[in-house]
């Protein structure tokens, strides 16, 4: 099969590592792809954008299937325009990309489809998101609706914190995120991150994974797109995996399919496990970066004819094969990350990291220099490593990160820090 996977960090880099280990993969291209995906696919220069091109490639070099990593192309309506020119591709049309994009269309559906979630009212304008925030109390939360990569949510721990974050909203440039505003209760609990794959009908679970959104050790510091993860989330034992499964995620595909939007794709819900069981925070309609690193590193089957049956409406209701043994990627971002960083640093000596047994260093904002590869983006590596437990999955990313000479980089020295708990528990 010909394959066209569409993007360009480590969750592209993982997905193009793990489908070049295919039999059935004669080809595979990747528009834009990075450097390290280069040894995986044929990296070739696509203005994605122009979903007329992608078409006209696609049409010309036979492509089998597509992938589309990010979401922007999804919300976009890329998967619409291949599928309508007949090019099986993996991934949700615009119509159910509003699972991701809009987080009141996703709220509504929980209603409609009693979806365990917070409860939240929509808001269009100030004064009456006000009053009912302060008549509501703290600690609630506040959201933009719309696409705001991670910065759109403030959890407030008192009233006027939130009070702020709506003015914020409100005043904020113009656009789909600041026309409507979701307040939602908090949540109490413990995140995770749960996987799977969709035919618009049907699911397969594919696993858990928890990741570590801010820069700072002991998770302080800014928001970023992801400074490591590790899977299995510890919090997701097969019994709660089964309860997500019934109460959560054939429930939206049941709710999709009505309002003639079928998900197909990968459906990747943000859950807090609390006392009251599983409850969504959101969905993604997308793989996770890093998420996707450590799942591809454990995943113990052929992935490309998952992927196919997805887009093809053929997938089989069964439960996939996993390594024993969890994994662990540690992000080498570049200095001052996620403010202004530096790019065009050389890295060196990555090939020794990945001399390691069971280590893969996967390529997020790197290029080809002159001599050596360089930075060129805020999250540069992602150093994933397998391990008897966490622990020793951790240790074995570190050391891995310790062999890469890259004096302008730097990472969480704490990545899996709760997991590794739980093992000592
Ligand atoms: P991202 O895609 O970066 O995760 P987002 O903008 O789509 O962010 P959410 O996932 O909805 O936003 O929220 C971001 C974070 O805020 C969550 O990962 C969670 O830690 C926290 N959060 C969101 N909703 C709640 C809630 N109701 N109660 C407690 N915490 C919450």
């Amino acid at each position: 099969m010909k394959v066209l996977i569409i993007g360009s960090g480590g969750r592209e880099h993982a997905l193009a590592w793990k489908l070049a280990r295919s039999p059935l993969l004669t080809r595979l291209y990747a528009a834009p792809g990075n450097p390290g995906i280069a040894q995986e696919a044929t990296c070739i220069d696509l203005p994605v954008k122009d979903h007329a091109s992608v078409v006209t490639f696609c049409r010309h070099e036979e492509i089998d299937l597509v992938v589309v990593g990010p979401e922007a192309p999804l919300v976009a309506g890329l998967a619409d325009d291949l599928r309508a020119a007949g090019v099986a591709v993996f991934g949700p049309g615009a119509a159910a990309a509003r699972l991701e994009g809009s987080k009141g269309f996703t709220k509504d559906l929980c209603t409609r489809c009693d979806i365990p979630t917070a409860g939240y009212h929509r808001f269009a304008d100030l004064d009456s998101a006000r009053a009912y925030l302060k008549k509501r109390g703290a600690p609630i939360v506040v959201k933009a609706d719309g696409l705001a990569a991670g910065k759109g949510v403030t959890v407030a721990a008192t009233v006027g914190e939130g009070l702020a974050a709506l003015e914020a909203c409100f005043a904020g440039t113009p656009g789909a995120s600041a026309a409507e505003v979701l307040i939602e209760d908090y949540l109490d609990g413990e995140e995770a991150s749960f996987f799977c794959l969709c035919d618009g009908a049907r699911a397969v679970p594919l696993a858990s994974a928890q990741d570590h959104k801010r820069v700072g050790e002991g998770e302080t510091g800014a928001n970023t797109g992801g400074m490591g993860a590790y899977s299995p989330a510890p919090v997701m034992s097969p019994a709660m995996v089964e309860r997500v499964m019934d109460e959560i995620v054939r429930p939206t595909l049941a709710g999709m399919a009505e309002i003639g939007a079928p998900f197909s794709g990968v459906l990747y819900a943000g859950l807090m496990i609390g006392e009251r069981g599983p409850q969504l925070i959101e969905y993604n309609v997308r793989f996770g970066d890093p998420e996707t690193q450590v799942l591809m590193m454990r995943l113990d089957e052929d992935l490309l004819p998952l992927l196919d049956a997805a887009a093809h409406g053929t997938l089989e209701e069964r439960s996939l094969r996993w390594r024993d043994e969890p994994a662990l990627t540690v992000v080498l971002a570049a200095k001052g990350y996620p403010g202004a960083y530096e790019k065009g640093t050389p890295i060196r000596d990555v090939d020794a990291a990945e001399a390691m047994d069971d280590v893969v260093v996967f390529h997020a904002g790197t290029a080809t220099g002159t001599q050596d590869l360089e930075a060129n983006g805020g999250r540069v590596l992602s150093v994933t490593a397998l391990g008897r437990t966490v622990a020793q999955a951790q240790a074995r990313a570190y050391e891995a990160v310790d062999r890469i000479d890259w004096p302008e980089g730097f990472c969480r020295r704490d990545i899996g820090w709760r997991a590794i708990e739980h093992e000592g528990s």
